[in-house]
C-alpha cells in the first residue's frame, strides 16, 4: 500500500538496522548507506521519495550531504530528515538552515520515526507561500488579498509585519522555521521591518490570537511551528 522509497545514510550499523527494519515493516521500500558520499550516489541511482540523513557521518557529515542535495535541480525539493544528538538545537538550527524539511533526535522510538516520515511525505516539498492564497487552518483565517486575518469568524487587526509572519506559518503547518528562517523568508527585505526580533513578532501575533494562541508552538532553542493537527506529535 506504501511503497514510498526512503534512503537512510547513517554510519551506525545498529542504528541503520533499526531504521530499515521499521521502516520496512511499514510497507517502505529502503535503501542504505554507509556515508555521506555513498549516500549522494544512491539518491542519484534510488531517486527516493525521502532521505532520513545522519548528520555526523564520516568524510561529508549530514550538513554537506543536504546543500549538495539542494543545490542540484534534480534533488532541490526532495524531503530530508536529519537525524540528530538529542539536546543538540543547534544541529537542529544548522541542518534547517540548510535546506533540512524536518529532524529527528536519537534516539527515537520507532512509532516516532515512521510517524515523522508520514508527516514530511504528506507535506510534501516545502513550497514558497503563495502570496494570494487565502489560509484556513482550523479557527484562523488569512486572506492575503484582503490583508484580513480573523479568528472564529472574527476580523483581528494585525501589523503588516505580523501579517506575513502568520501567512507564512499558517501556509507550512507542521514545519519548524528557525528565527533567521522566518527573518529571511517570512519577513524578507520587501518589509521594513522596526524590530528584528522574532519573538516580538510572534508574541504579538499570539495575543491577538487570544485563546488560539496555541497555534503557533515554540520548538525550544530552535524557533517556531504552526501546529498541525495530525502527524507531528504523535
Ligand atoms: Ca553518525
Amino acid at each position: 500500500m506504501n511503497a514510498a522509497k526512503v534512503v537512510v545514510i547513517e554510519d551506525e550499523p545498529d542504528i541503520l538496522e533499526l531504521i530499515e527494519y521499521n521502516l520496512r515493516r511499514e510497507g517502505f521500500e529502503v535503501v542504505t548507506a554507509a556515508n555521506g558520499r555513498a549516500g549522494l550516489s544512491v539518491i542519484g541511482r534510488e531517486k527516493p521519495d525521502l532521505v532520513l540523513l545522519d548528520l555526523l557521518l564520516p568524510g561529508l557529515d549530514g550538513l554537506d550531504v543536504c546543500r549538495r542535495l539542494r543545490a542540484v535541480e534534480s534533488t532541490r525539493d526532495l524531503p530530508v530528515i536529519m537525524v540528530t544528538a538529542r539536546g543538540e538545537e543547534s544541529d537542529v538550527v544548522l541542518g534547517l538552515g540548510v535546506g533540512a524539511d524536518d529532524y529527528i533526535h536519537k534516539p527515537f522510538s520507532p512509532r516516532e520515526l515512521i510517524a515523522r516520515v508520514r508527516a514530511v511525505l504528506r507535506r510534501g516539498p516545502m513550497r514558497e507561500s503563495d502570496p494570494d492564497q487565502r489560509v484556513v487552518r482550523g479557527p484562523l483565517v488569512v486572506d492575503p488579498v484582503r490583508h484580513r486575518v480573523a479568528v472564529d469568524g472574527r476580523r483581528l487587526e494585525f501589523t503588516p509585519t505580523e501579517f506575513r509572519l502568520v501567512h507564512f506559518l499558517a501556509s507550512h503547518p507542521g514545519r519548524v522555521f528557525t528565527r533567521g528562517q522566518l527573518l529571511d523568508r517570512a519577513i524578507g527585505d520587501r518589509a521594513i521591518v522596526i524590530d528584528r526580533n522574532i519573538d516580538v513578532h510572534v508574541r504579538a501575533v499570539r495575543k491577538k490570537l487570544g485563546s488560539h494562541r496555541d497555534l503557533i508552538e515554540t520548538v525550544r532553542g530552535i524557533g517556531y511551528s504552526f501546529r498541525e493537527d495530525e502527524g507531528r506529535d504523535v
